[in-house]
């Protein structure tokens, strides 16, 4: 999708939510535009998906974080609402806060374990 608008569509974009996701609310960083996996990397959501006869007109047009404009896919920008206030269970494996929440707690099992089976090194007093 980068390459798609140039700095002038961005800026106008980027202001119409003053750089937070519509969706998430997620501050966003400027600079990151398209850069998957940065801090505040952001991209520009199609509230209707092309692909669902949306256009390149700002109106349309609005930005989102990474972890939102993937999990949307083509959903328009209403239904995508919808869902993240609704019932989520069918699309909940592939939300990125349950997989850093997974992340989180698989690390905090690997440390208890580690600290439960570390032992006081008697070889060295
Ligand atoms: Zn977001």
């Amino acid at each position: 999708m980068s390459g798609r608008f140039d700095r002038g569509n961005l800026e106008d974009i980027f202001g119409k939510t003053d750089g937070y996701c519509r969706y998430c609310g997620k501050q966003l960083a400027w600079n990151n535009y398209g850069r998957v996996g940065d801090r505040g990397a952001w991209e520009v959501d199609h509230s209707i998906p092309i692909s669902r006869g949306g256009t390149d007109y700002l109106r349309n047009l609005w930005p989102a974080c990474v972890g939102c404009n993937t999990e949307k896919g083509t959903l328009t920008g209403s239904e995508y609402q919808r869902s993240l206030s609704g019932v989520r269970s069918r699309r909940s494996s592939s939300d990125i806060g349950d997989v850093i929440g997974g992340i989180v707690i698989a690390g905090l099992a690997l440390a208890f374990l580690g600290a439960l089976f570390k032992r006081p090194d008697s070889r060295f007093p």
